[in-house]
C-alpha cells in the first residue's frame, strides 16, 4: 500500500497548500527531465499526466538515441550536434538501458539524391527520393566529423557488395554497397522516465509527480486537475506552467482556455515481430533504409524480437493514433525488399504501437522534413491568467536532456534563482556505479550473491533489468519468501510486488506494457496476466471485482492499441 499513500499524502498536502512554484502538464519524456532538472536545483514543482508516465510520444518512439544523420540534409547542424553531444552523454550516464548500435544501411544505387541537399538548402527541392551512395557516403563523413571529437562509438565503415553478401548472406543480392555507423539503443525507455522521476522525487522534498492527473481548467489564478480516482478536483496555484503534453499541447493549451496551434504531429507506427530467422540475419545490427520515396524504414533487434518502423503520416488526433493494416502491409514489403528470402507474415507480429511525434506546426507536404528541433514558446501572462506557459515543442528522446536544461534556464531566470546542478554527466538511476568492465561487473554479483543468497543467474537476470538498481530490488526480494511466478519463471512475485511499491503503479497495464517489456515482447498470456493481477491487487489493496476489472482493462488496451488479442473479454463478459 506505500504506493497509495504515497499519492494520497501528495494529494493532501496539496490541499493544504496549493501554492507551487511550477507545474508541468505532461509526464512525457520532456516534461520528466525538466521535472528532474527543476528538482536537482531544489524547486517545488508538480509533474501530473492525465496517463500514466510515459505512455504517449515518449512510449512510441524508434527507441533510437541517436544524432539524426538525415537531418543533416535539412541542414540542421546544431541538432545534429546538440544530439550527438547527448547520445555520447546518455551512454555513459545511463549505460545500463542506452546501448551502442551499430547500424547498416544497404544501398541499392550509387548516384540517386546528389543533388538534394543543396537544393533544399537553397530552397528548390521539396521531394525527397531514395539516397545512393555517394550522398550516403558524404553524410556519413560529416556525420563523423561530429562523432568523432568525443571518441563514444567508432567511426563508419563501407563494404562493397562482395564483402556485404559474405557478412549478411540473407541480403537482397541487387544492392551495390552497405555503410555501416553507430548510434545507440534504448529497448526500454519507459524504465529510464520512471528512474528520472524517482530521481527527482528524492532529490527535492517539494518534487511530486502524479500520474493520472489530468490538467482540466483554469480560473486566471488556479488550475484544476481531475484526479482519474477520485471524485474531488484538486486545485492548485503556480507561478509558472510548463505545457509539456507533447503531441496534445494545443489541448492542453485550450483546457487552460487559449486557442493555440503550436503543433501538427505526425503519427508513426512500429511492428514486434517473432521471427528467428530475421533476428539472426540481422546480426545485432540495426538496419536501416529508405524507401523509393525517401520515407525511413529500420529494422532492429529487440531482446529476442525484432523492431520494424516506422511511419510519418498526418494526424489531427494524437489520442485515435493506431496502426492500421495499410501500415502493417508496407512494413512487410520493405522487409522484403532488403531480405527477399525471408518471409514474414502478419502472423509473426506479436505487438504493434503507433504514437503521434509533437512537431511544430507545419505546411510542409513532406512530413519527413518538417523540423525535428525543438523550441520553446512562451505565452505571457495577460487578461486570463495570472502565470506565464511555457510550451515545450517539439524534440526529440535523445536530446531531452538539452531540452529539460533549457527550459529550467528559462524557468530559473524567471524566478531570480541559480543553477546549483548541472545534469550533463550526472548518471541517472542504476547507470550509476555502473560496473565498466566484465571483470568488475563480474566482482559486483559475487559481492551481492554473498549479500542475498540469491541465485548468480537470477542476480545476473535483475542486473540486465534494472542496472545498479538491482542491489535494491534483490534486497528486497531476499528480505521475504519468495517464489517464481507459475507463469513466467524469469520474474518472481517479490520482483512485482517491489515494482508495484516503489514505481508508482496504479493500473495492472503500468506493469505489463510501461515498467517491463512483457507485452511489448509478446510474452503475454492469459494465465500469465491473471496472475500478475493478483499480486499488483494483493500489493493495492484490489477487490475480486477491481482485480477482475483490471484484467479486462489491460485486456481492452492490449486488443484497441497493439493489435494484442488474449481472448480474455471475450470468455469473460
Ligand atoms: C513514431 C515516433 C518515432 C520516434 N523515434 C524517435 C527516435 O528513435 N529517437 C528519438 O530521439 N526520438 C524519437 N521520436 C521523438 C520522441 O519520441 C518525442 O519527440 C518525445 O517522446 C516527445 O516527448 P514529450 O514529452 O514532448 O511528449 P509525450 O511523450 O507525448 O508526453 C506528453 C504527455 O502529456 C500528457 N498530457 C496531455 N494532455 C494532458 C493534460 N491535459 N493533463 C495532463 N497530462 C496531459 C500525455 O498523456 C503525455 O503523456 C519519435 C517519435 C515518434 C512518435
Amino acid at each position: 500500500m506505500m504506493n497509495s499513500h504515497a499519492r494520497d499524502h501528495i494529494l493532501e498536502a496539496l490541499r493544504q497548500n496549493p501554492e507551487i512554484s511550477v507545474l508541468i502538464i505532461g509526464a512525457g519524456i520532456n516534461g520528466i527531465a525538466t521535472f528532474r532538472d527543476l528538482a536537482l536545483q531544489g524547486m517545488d514543482v508538480l509533474l501530473v499526466d492525465q496517463a500514466d508516465f510515459c505512455s504517449g510520444a515518449s512510449a512510441a518512439s524508434s527507441h533510437m538515441i541517436h544524432g539524426g544523420i538525415r537531418y543533416l540534409e535539412n541542414g540542421e547542424f546544431r541538432l545534429v550536434r546538440e544530439a550527438v553531444r547527448e547520445r555520447n552523454n546518455l551512454l555513459q550516464n545511463a549505460p545500463h538501458y542506452v546501448k551502442p548500435l551499430a547500424t547498416t544501411i544497404p544501398i541499392f544505387k550509387w548516384f540517386s539524391g546528389l543533388f538534394n541537399a543543396p537544393l533544399k538548402f537553397l530552397g528548390l527541392l521539396n521531394k525527397p527520393t531514395e539516397r545512393g551512395a555517394v550522398v550516403i557516403k558524404i553524410g556519413l563523413l560529416l556525420y563523423d566529423a561530429y562523432t568523432r571529437l568525443q571518441g563514444t562509438v567508432p567511426v563508419h565503415t563501407w563494404a562493397f557488395r562482395k564483402q556485404s553478401l559474405e557478412k549478411y548472406p540473407q541480403l537482397n543480392p541487387a544492392i551495390k554497397c552497405t555503410a555501416t555507423y553507430y548510434d545507440a539503443m534504448i529497448p526500454t525507455p519507459e524504465r529510464l522516465c520512471i528512474e528520472l522521476i524517482l530521481e527527482a522525487e528524492a532529490a527535492s522534498p517539494g518534487a511530486r509527480a502524479l500520474n493520472y492527473m489530468r490538467v482540466i481548467a483554469t480560473d486566471k489564478t488556479s488550475v484544476r486537475l481531475k484526479d482519474e480516482f477520485g471524485d474531488e478536483a484538486l486545485l492548485v496555484k503556480p507561478k509558472i506552467v510548463i505545457n509539456a503534453a507533447g503531441p496534445w499541447i494545443d489541448f492542453a493549451n485550450g483546457a487552460l482556455g487559449l486557442i493555440t496551434r503550436m503543433v501538427g504531429g505526425t503519427k508513426g507506427s512500429h511492428l514486434v515481430l517473432d521471427h528467428p530467422q530475421l533476428h539472426s540475419a540481422l546480426g545485432g545490427q540495426e538496419f536501416f533504409f529508405e524507401n523509393k520515396d525517401g520515407r525511413i524504414v529500420l529494422l532492429f533487434p529487440l531482446m529476442d524480437k525484432v523492431l520494424v518502423g516506422t511511419s510519418d503520416l498526418r494526424i489531427d488526433d494524437p489520442s485515435e493514433a493506431r496502426c492500421t493494416q495499410e501500415e502493417v502491409d508496407y512494413f512487410l514489403s520493405m522487409i522484403e525488399k532488403v531480405f527477399p528470402q525471408i518471409k514474414v507474415a502478419d502472423a509473426d507480429i506479436v505487438f504493434t504501437f503507433s504514437g503521434v511525434r509533437p512537431l511544430p506546426s507545419s505546411a510542409s507536404s513532406q512530413t519527413g522534413q518538417i523540423s525535428r528541433d525543438h523550441k520553446i514558446e512562451v505565452i505571457e501572462p495577460g487578461e486570463q491568467l495570472d502565470f506565464p506557459i511555457l510550451c515545450l515543442i517539439g524534440g526529440k528522446w535523445t536530446s531531452f536532456r538539452a531540452f529539460s536544461e533549457e527550459v529550467s534556464n528559462v524557468v530559473l531566470e524567471r524566478l531570480g534563482l541559480k543553477r546549483l546542478v548541472s545534469t550533463e554527466h550526472l548518471a541517472i538511476g542504476g547507470g550509476r556505479g555502473y560496473p565498466r568492465d566484465d571483470n568488475a561487473r563480474d566482482a559486483l554479483l559475487t559481492h551481492w550473491v554473498e549479500e542475498t543468497a540469491l541465485p548468480r543467474q537470477r542476480l545476473i537476470t535483475l542486473f540486465e533489468r534494472y542496472g545498479t538498481r538491482f542491489k535494491e530490488v534483490a534486497s528486497f526480494i531476499g528480505a521475504g519468501r519468495d517464489e517464481a511466478l507459475r507463469e513466467h519463471a524469469a520474474y518472481s512475485r517479490r520482483e512485482i510486488s517491489y515494482l508495484v511499491r516503489e514505481e508508482k503503479i496504479l493500473h495492472l497495464d503500468d506493469l505489463v506494457l510501461r515498467r517491463s517489456l512483457l507485452a511489448m515482447l509478446g510474452e503475454l498470456t492469459p494465465e500469465l496476466l491473471e496472475e500478475l493481477a493478483q499480486i499488483v491487487g494483493e500489493s493495492l489493496g484490489w477487490s475480486e471485482e477491481e482485480t477482475h476489472a483490471e484484467v479486462k482493462r489491460t485486456a481492452a488496451i492490449l486488443q484497441d492499441k497493439h493489435n494484442v488479442s488474449l481472448g480474455i473479454n471475450r470468455n469473460n463478459p
